[in-house]
């Protein structure tokens, strides 16, 4: 069963001390460059045991993770800060829209006619529901309390 982690916890667990407040992980973030989340401030936010803001807005594209000088894993700090978020219940609509496809058809995006006749016409194999994927897929589901509310 999946628990929620304290703050200061994660700090300890990713050594974010070790953090030279470079702002290098900021400067190479395109989502900082749009307006979105500030690696550099989420790492001091949990490092003085607040809770960090935008952590939603990160792709996860680890372009921080390139430019860091110490190797701070930013991007599993961003994933368990919003599995934290998630089980407070506080994950974006849209976000949920995805889980629940997720949990409905055992893949991130929705199927469609038109979808399946583009895929055709490209030559493209139909995007057929597969039973052992769904079943597994409710195991993942029930192990880390995904579709939890
Ligand atoms: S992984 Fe997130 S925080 Fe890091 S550079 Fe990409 S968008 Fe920014
Ligand atoms: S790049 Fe690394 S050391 Fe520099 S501010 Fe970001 S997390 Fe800290």
């Amino acid at each position: 069963m999946s628990e929620s982690i304290s703050i200061a916890t994660l700090a300890k667990r990713f050594d974010l001390e070790r953090c030279r407040h470079c702002g290098a992980c900021s400067q190479a973030c395109p989502s900082a460059k749009a307006g979105g989340v500030l690696p550099d401030a989420v790492v001091d936010s949990v490092l003085r045991e607040e809770e960090p803001e935008g952590i939603w807005d990160c792709l996860l594209c680890h372009r921080c993770m390139a430019a860091c000088p110490v190797d701070i894993d930013i991007v599993m700090l961003m994933t368990r800060l919003r599995h934290r978020s998630a089980l407070a219940g506080e994950a974006p609509d849209r976000f949920r829209r995805t889980g629940g496809i997720l949990i409905r058809e055992g893949r991130g995006f929705p199927t469609s006619r038109r979808v399946e006749t583009q895929r055709k016409s490209l030559g493209l194999e139909p995007l057929l529901s597969s039973e052992k994927a769904q079943k597994e897929m409710e195991i993942i589901i029930a192990r880390t309390r995904f579709a939890h509310d």
